[in-house]
């Protein structure tokens, strides 16, 4: 089949020339290109599409010697097949006709819009608007000489939807990456040279890009713009720009003038540019986002089962995506964390007025969007009529949550009290959008009566036709004396009177046929013929004048975009709120004590999303910690007794506390935790051509790099990857490390047992165990933490209940009772080198004294089979001598 490289442009077709043109201008994107009822795309598109959506591939002419692959979509399902693109992270670009096929010449056709994994504003469904975060990143000159020791680093990201852009700069390399490892942006642009130098995906930075913000899609672009002024916007005028340095300055314009070239011929406002103040926020990186499971799930990716997904009871798209946002990056301000917590308070002590909010909440549109869309000029009438009756609700939603009694917080007192509510916007759509308004402009009835009288004298036509028809009608079967005359209407033949076959020598004179068909003749008179043009011209009429006023109201709204998305984010932080007021009632959670001081107490601890799988069999457990006594727990027990659960189940507390949640938890006091870091659980990077053992010391030296006493480190099984006394000791040095230099909260899930005595020679350590008890000979795990050192593995009962052969787990039970009896410590894991060795002495001696009895039993049996009747002295002779020889090479082996 035949690709783009390879076709002679001149010998295609003017549609298909214009699709290699669009094509050479936005290589990155799948073109669709509108056939009349289809969206066709062409040669290489056409394969990508057809395989990632199982469509047919076709070709376009197939009795050719290279035939051109196409494969289509009807323009009525469109949306759903863009929408599937894009979450396979494929963007799209439409190009659509805009002149209609006449059959002579060529159809004109123009790029429509470009829907990207980042930036769906120009999708027409919404089904997927939980928020996508767009980033751009730019180095200053310096840096980029040596982008491996890059610094001075600015990074400016937004939720397109918002018209935000928040900017970081001064960044070095870490911070750089930490900083996406939490945005998980899913497109960073980049310029494609900086001082002359070009700028590829070899760069190893960038390869960490990518790694850090897994499926990231980067693009490079010409930073042109960046030095003037971009054409279409004047940047000084958006505010926060001017003060940003030169680096910063040239990140945000690369960014925005990628949405600008996303959004084809319309362009989003673009509000401000603002410094995100760090301290702000928990910090969480990609390891601990995935390792806790945070938005997605580690075995199949998808939401379900990630911590996003248990909190998520919002209403509103704005909520999701607020709720996203926050556990994405926790709170690390108190006042914030305390304000939210005293809503969720008040809320939970208000149940009805919950219920009423919710109720009122379902309600509202995604303002956000539709702002976003009408700065677009593409939204439509129904998204009008939304915005009307979402903001009709929000009124009534205002002054309902006023007047709801509060307790400690304020936050409902004042609900939306520093926000401008636009009254003068409402006032403009309730006059103007009809109560059912259109989604497409063709389809008419836009406005609402009074709005426009000229449209009201256009319906009034339209909606009297209908009594102007049957008046005719009655008129005609009088004069004619044709009781079943009819007047109808289809789309072919426009409106016609009806009489049977066995009426028609009835028929006037006047009346002139216009068709007949197997029992009726079909008529028309000039005064029907005269009605029905009025009809018909008051239909393409109020249509015109439609169109016409659409555009200027579209021009009055659109200075309204930003107090409606202003509004929306504050009742989408009400939808959130209440969700947790909801997660807090239906779980029995608890109101987090929250401090400054490094602190990490929880008693009777849940991990919220196993408890919820267990359905009442989970076990709480407690912990204790201190920075400055008790900062660092060892924890030993058997494999599958519970300890990454536990691990796990302190970082989400942690968290949730952070976002002004609830906790599952019947006491919870804890400090502000800055950064978490949760490694749990072995994971290699073998496309990195990273092992195992590699990315667990790249994690355990960001630890090292960037934990300080106000953060959290839950490490499980460090060291597991290497021989054992290089892990062990490598897992003692990192600890003692952490214990000595970081001081952060710890908690050290290990297996090396030998590790437990440091809390001999650091008072900070303090060992924990997983608790088992033994029932009728079987060990039960109890998933307790209790205080003390575990006194085994019980690896071999894991074995066992994972299934392994009888002869090997016998056999490894012998060689444990050994190892034990020769003083060992029954942990082959834990060995130094000099018990290695003894270690593999006494392995070889098992060897031997197994191999001696098996000798002896085939001496055993040979003589045993010796028939004693029959053997003649000379053959016993000869018997015995060769047992003899047997025994004495044995010997010597
Ligand atoms: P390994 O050392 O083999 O990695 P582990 O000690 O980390 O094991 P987990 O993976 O945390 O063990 O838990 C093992 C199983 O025990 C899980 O399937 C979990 O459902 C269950 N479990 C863990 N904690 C609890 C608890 N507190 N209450 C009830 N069940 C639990």
């Amino acid at each position: 089949m035949n690709s783009v490289a390879e076709t002679p442009k001149k010998k295609l077709p003017p549609m298909l020339q214009q699709y290699l043109d669009y094509k050479k201008e936005h290589p990155e994107h799948l073109f669709l290109i509108q056939v009349g009822d289809f969206y066709e795309a062409f040669f290489e598109d056409a394969v990508l599409i057809s395989n990632t959506l199982n469509l047919t591939l076709t070709s376009r002419d197939k009795n050719s010697e290279n035939p051109i692959p196409m494969a289509g979509v009807p323009i009525g399902a469109i949306e759903g097949y863009i929408n599937r693109l894009v979450n396979e992270n494929i963007s799209v670009a439409l190009v659509s006709q805009v002149s209609v096929p006449t059959g002579k010449g060529a159809v004109d056709r123009e790029l429509d819009r470009i829907i990207t994994p980042a930036i769906r504003l120009l999708g027409n469904s919404s089904s997927d608007s939980q928020g996508a975060v767009v980033a751009s990143i730019y180095f200053s000159d310096i840096s980029i000489n040596d982008l491996s020791r890059a610094s001075e680093i600015s990074l400016a990201y937004c939720y397109p939807e918002t018209g935000k852009i928040i900017v970081l700069e001064d960044l070095d390399r870490e911070s750089l990456l930490l900083n996406l490892s939490q945005l998980m942006p899913a497109e960073v642009i980049l310029p494609k040279e900086i001082g002359g130098k070009k700028i590829d995906k070899r760069f190893s930075l960038l390869r960490e890009i990518e790694k850090v913000s897994r499926g990231v899609i980067l693009r490079f672009r010409n930073d042109n713009s960046c030095i003037g002024q971009s054409k279409q916007r004047d940047f000084v005028e958006i505010k926060g720009y001017s003060a940003l340095n030169n680096t910063t300055r040239s990140a945000g314009r690369l960014l925005v003038n990628y949405i600008d070239e996303v959004t084809v011929s319309s362009k989003i406002s673009i509000s401000s540019f603002s410094y995100r103040k760090d301290g702000n926020q928990m910090c969480i990186d990609a390891s601990t986002r995935e390792n806790l499971e945070l938005v997605k799930n580690q075995r199949t990716g998808s939401v379900k089962g990630s911590l996003f997904s248990f909190l998520d009871r919002c209403i509103l798209s704005g909520g999701k995506r607020l709720l996203k946002q926050w556990i994405l990056q926790p709170s690390a301000e108190l006042v914030e964390i305390e304000k939210r917590n005293s809503t969720v308070e008040d809320f939970l002590s208000n149940t009805v007025g919950k219920k009423q909010i919710q109720k009122s909440l379902s309600c509202i549109s995604d303002l956000e969007r539709i702002a976003s869309r009408i700065e677009l000029n593409v939204v439509g009438p129904k998204e009008l009529g939304l915005v009307r009756d979402s903001l009709l609700n929000i009124k009534q939603l205002i002054s309902f949550v006023k007047k709801c009694e509060t307790g400690n917080s304020n936050y409902i007192s004042n609900f939306c009290a520093d926000i401008e509510y636009p009254s003068l916007l409402l006032e403009l759509l309730v006059s103007s959008i009809s109560d059912e308004p259109p989604a497409l402009l063709k389809d008419g009835g836009i406005f609402a009566k009074g709005y426009n009288l000229e449209i009201d004298k256009y319906v009034e036509i339209r909606t009297d036709s209908s009594s102007m028809i049957s008046q005719m009608e009655d008129q005609e079967r009088k004069n004619t004396n044709i009781n079943s005359l009819k007047i109808k209407s289809n789309n072919v033949h426009g409106y016609f009177i009806e009489v049977t076959k066995a009426n028609i020598d009835k028929v006037p004179e006047r009346y002139i046929k216009k068709q007949s068909t197997v029992n009726y003749e079909r008529y028309y008179t000039p005064e029907l013929k005269a009605l029905e043009e009025d009809i018909r011209s008051a239909e393409s009429k109020q249509l015109m004048l439609e169109k016409e006023l659409y555009e200027e109201l579209k021009n009055k709204i659109f200075p309204f975009t930003s107090s409606l998305r202003e509004l929306y984010q504050e009742i989408s932080k009400l939808d959130v709120l209440i969700s947790f007021a909801e997660i807090a009632e239906s779980n029995g959670f608890t109101k987090p004590i929250i401090s400054e001081d490094c602190i990490l107490e929880i008693e009777e601890g849940k991990h919220p999303i196993i408890t919820e799988l267990l359905k009442g069999d989970f076990v709480p457990n407690s912990i204790s910690l201190n920075a400055d006594d008790e900062s660092c727990m060892i924890l030993t027990g058997p494999n599958m007794g519970g300890k990454s659960t536990y691990l796990r189940q302190v970082g989400l507390i942690s968290i949730i506390a952070q976002i002004g949640s609830y906790v599952p938890a019947t006491l919870c006091n804890i400090g502000i935790v800055d950064k978490i870091f949760a490694r749990i659980g072995a994971s290699d990077d073998l496309h990195e051509g990273d092992s195992t053992f590699m990315v667990e010391m790249r994690e355990a030296s960001q630890i090292i790099s960037s934990a300080t006493h106000k953060s959290l480190i839950l490490i499980d099984e460090l060291g597991r990857g290497t021989a054992t006394t290089d892990g062990m000791s490598l897992a003692r040095s990192i600890l003692e490390w952490i214990v000595t230099q970081t001081k952060s909260r710890t908690l050290f899930a290990t297996h090396f047992h030998s590790l437990t005595s440091l809390d001999s020679i650091y008072p900070q350590v303090v060992n924990y165990s997983v608790g088992v008890v033994d029932i009728e000979g079987e060990v039960v795990f109890t998933h307790e933490i209790c205080k003390g050192v575990a006194k085994n593995s019980y690896g071999i009962e894991v074995a066992k209940l994972a299934g392994l052969p009888n002869s090997i787990l016998e056999r490894a039970t012998e060689l444990v009772t050994t190892i034990t009896k020769e003083n060992l410590t029954g942990d082959v894991s834990q060995l130094s080198l000099f018990e290695k060795n003894k270690f593999e002495h006494t392995i070889k001696n098992e060897t031997k004294k197994d191999n001696k009895k098996k000798f002896l039993l085939e001496i055993e049996n040979s003589i045993k089979e010796i028939n004693i009747n029959r053997i003649t002295p000379i053959e016993a002779l000869n018997e015995l001598s060769l047992l003899q020889e047997q025994i004495n090479k044995n010997k010597d082996e």
